[in-house]
């Protein structure tokens, strides 16, 4: 969604409203499946002291894909991003400024790669995920398998002395 700055470039204190869809499509990966509810993103452009900054908050539901164990699982998305913006950036510029051409921006796709460069590459299903057996490949989350874990002979000759 293109975004028109004109009427605040100028105006220290002014602000620009905005609300767009993303798109899914471009955001789902390995671990982000889809998105039952679609990604939408609502904020403001506003002109502090002379310089633009953006803020937004992109919101949604996520189907992952635990990266441990596979299992499937829904998530709520929110994400925050502040982004400096300014116009007439010299060409070459390695700051994270985004810049504004012709008075304004592409809101939706400025989001996008933000959301892009900020997602997380793995998603677990819960923080201490068990994952699978390498042994059976049973989900480990569901209780322990009958796999004997291999047990080193040294050890257990140690364990007998302890035991004394
Ligand atoms: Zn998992
Ligand atoms: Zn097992």
């Amino acid at each position: 969604m293109w975004l028109d700055l004109s009427r605040i470039i100028e105006t220290p204190g002014a602000s620009v409203p905005f609300e767009t869809e993303l798109d899914a499509a471009l955001l789902a990966s390995d671990a982000i499946e889809s998105f039952p509810v679609p990604p939408t993103a609502r904020g403001q452009v506003v002109n502090t002291a002379g310089l633009l900054d953006l803020h937004a908050t992109i919101r949604g539901r996520m189907r992952c894909r635990c990266d441990r164990c596979g299992t499937e699982f829904e998530r709520e998305l929110e994400q925050i991003v502040d982004q400096a913006l300014a116009a007439d950036l010299p060409e070459e510029t390695d700051s994270d400024v985004f810049p504004v051409t012709d008075n304004g921006i592409d809101v939706s796709e400025l989001l996008e790669s933000c959301f892009l460069l900020e997602r997380e590459l793995k998603i677990l299903c819960r923080p201490d995920c068990r994952g699978l057996c390498p042994r059976c490949g049973k989900n480990l989350n569901d209780g322990p398998c009958g796999c004997q874990p291999k047990r080193d002979p040294r050890f257990a000759v140690l364990e007998q002395l302890l035991d004394r």
